[in-house]
């Protein structure tokens, strides 16, 4: 018996207004003058309502990361080379945005120590350096990205994470006043990336109760604030956040299943981001998870929320393998899902004519 041995995030603050502390808890990580580099979303450009806050000291540079596209290799790469010509060494990199940002701020400061190419580190257990210290700051919850020990990226090849030890945050704030202003479809989306969480770890075949208790509590507090609640307000931040965070430790000890796998051939296609793609997955694969997805259209009726239709239409047979390359590509989704001979169950013709309704 094999049981898996996993990293957790160094520190946890939460709480409204916690932002506040940064500046403290940042003190004691600083290395002589090597700057604190502070990765924002771009959303926040001209915004001093939350860039006023960042406690900039010395050298301190604050970068706002070009989320258009879901995080790549190429411009890990581009920072990491870029922060070494500027500084030579920093003390730690911060990021303070969605998954994507979360995902840029780990994936450089792992680069920052390890040689090469972050395409060289897209697998599992492929980093062999500590990188150097990371903060993780949400702006908007549901990928579990603050707590998990992947960053996913974007490289030449493929789509996949860099799946580590070193890969967990030192440190992650989470204050649910700074998802408080996310636009409405887009909290809906990276909400039910953590729904997804939940039901695919539920109905998986790697569930333990450890993955079950934190699976269920995040359940729960999705489906109160999207079925039971009438108005969104700060509790209802408050319980996204920690759903998004017990979500992420539901699939740390289990795994996500058929619509990531699905998803992921989606984005490394067509470019669609993981939040909208699980959501145009999900609403078709209720011969997987029935209660699930019945549960997920009312969410999405409810609260007025645009699927997008239509996505893969007029496509070529070659884009279709491509896809269909990609998501068989992540055996142990398809495993958790399906158990240990879901080849025989997912078969080519299968999932094609399932990409085929979306
Ligand atoms: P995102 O980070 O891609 O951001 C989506 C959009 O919301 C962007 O346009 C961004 O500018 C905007 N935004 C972010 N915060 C905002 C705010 N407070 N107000 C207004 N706009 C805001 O979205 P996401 O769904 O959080 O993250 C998706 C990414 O996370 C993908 O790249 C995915 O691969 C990754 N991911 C990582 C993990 C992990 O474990 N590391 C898990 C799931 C997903
Ligand atoms: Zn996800």
């Amino acid at each position: 018996m094999k049981f898996r041995n996993f990293k957790m995030v160094g520190y946890v603050i939460y709480g409204r207004g916690s932002f506040g502390q940064l500046d403290e808890i940042l003190a004691p990580q600083r290395k002589g003058d090597a700057p604190m580099i502070f990765f924002v979303d771009h959303v926040f450009e001209n915004k001093p309502a939350l860039t006023g806050r960042i406690p900039l000291r010395g050298k301190d540079k604050v970068i706002f990361i070009d989320v258009t596209h879901e995080p790549k290799t190429t411009y890990v790469d581009r920072l990491r080379d870029e922060l070494t010509a500027e500084f030579g060494e920093v003390s730690g990199i911060i990021g303070i945005g969605g998954g994507s940002v979360m995902d840029m701020a780990k994936a450089v400061a792992l680069m920052m120590t390890n040689p090469g190419s972050s395409a060289d580190y897209q697998g599992w257990d492929l980093v062999k350096k500590a990188g150097v210290y990371k903060v993780g700051i949400p702006t908007l919850a549901g990928t579990g990205a603050e707590v998990s020990r992947t960053c996913v990226l974007t490289g030449p090849t493929r789509k996949l994470g860099m799946n580590s030890d070193f890969t967990p945050f030192d440190q992650i704030v989470l204050d649910p006043e700074l998802i408080k202003d996310a636009p409405v479809n887009q909290r809906f989306y990276t909400a039910m990336d953590c729904y997804i969480h939940c039901i695919e770890s539920l109905e998986g075949t790697y569930l333990n109760a450890f993955s079950r208790s934190y699976g269920e509590k995040a359940l729960e507090l999705c489906q109160e604030i999207f079925l039971r609640k009438d108005n969104w307000d700060d509790d209802a931040d408050e319980k996204l956040m920690m759903a998004s965070y017990a979500g992420g430790m539901s699939i740390a000890y289990s795994q996500v299943g058929v619509a990531h796998a699905v998803s992921y051939g989606l984005a490394y296609l067509l470019g669609t981001k993981h939040g909208i793609g699980n959501c145009i997955v999900f609403d078709k694969i209720e011969e997987f998870y029935p209660a699930g997805v019945r549960e997920f259209k009312q969410m999405v009726e409810k609260h007025n929320i645009d699927i997008p239709q239509g996505i893969t239409k007029g496509l070529s047979d070659a884009d279709f393998n491509t896809m269909i390359d990609v998501s068989l590509g992540m055996a142990p989704l398809w495993e958790n899902a399906l158990g240990t001979d879901w080849k025989q169950q997912m078969t080519r013709e299968r999932l094609r004519a399932l990409y085929e309704q979306f």
